[in-house]
C-alpha cells in the first residue's frame, strides 16, 4: 500500500487525527461527507491509500479504483437518490484543489446535464 503523507489533509482524516462526517468505510476506501457541500448530498469517496491523482494510480490498483466507484453507487442507494453525479477532478487544471485522490458524489437535487 501507497505510505500516507503527512502533510496531507484526507490522510489525516484516514489516520482519525482530523475529523470527518464518515458514510462507509472498509479496509481500502473512506467515504466522508463534503465540507463545503454543493448540493443537499455531497460525499467525498477516497482511497485510504495517499495517492496524489487519479494519474498516480497504476494497472496493479484497478480493483481500487472500481471500488471507489461501487462505493459511489452504494452511497447513493443507502441515502435513496434517484439520480446522481460522480466526479473526480484531476490535477490543478482540472479542477484539483486537494491532492489526495477522491471521487466526488452528488445528488439530492437536480443535476444540470452540463458540466464545465
Ligand atoms: P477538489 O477540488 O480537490 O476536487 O475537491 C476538494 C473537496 O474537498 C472540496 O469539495 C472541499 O469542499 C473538500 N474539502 C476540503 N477540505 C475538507 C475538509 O477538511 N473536510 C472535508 N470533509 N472536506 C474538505
Ligand atoms: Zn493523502
Amino acid at each position: 500500500m501507497t505510505a500516507s503523507d503527512p502533510d496531507c489533509l484526507f490522510c489525516k482524516i484516514v489516520a482519525g487525527e482530523l475529523p470527518a462526517d464518515k458514510l462507509y468505510e472498509d479496509e481500502q476506501v473512506l467515504a466522508f461527507k463534503d465540507i463545503s457541500p454543493q448540493a443537499p448530498f455531497h460525499a467525498l469517496v477516497i482511497p485510504k491509500a495517499h495517492l496524489p491523482t487519479l494519474n498516480a494510480f497504476e494497472a496493479s490498483q484497478a480493483n481500487l479504483a472500481g471500488q471507489l466507484m461501487l462505493v459511489a453507487k452504494q452511497l447513493a442507494a443507502k441515502h435513496a437518490l434517484p439520480g446522481y453525479r460522480v466526479a473526480m477532478n484531476v490535477e490543478r487544471e482540472g479542477g484539483q484543489l486537494v491532492f489526495h485522490a477522491h471521487l466526488h458524489v452528488l445528488g439530492g437535487r437536480q443535476m444540470r446535464a452540463s458540466l464545465g
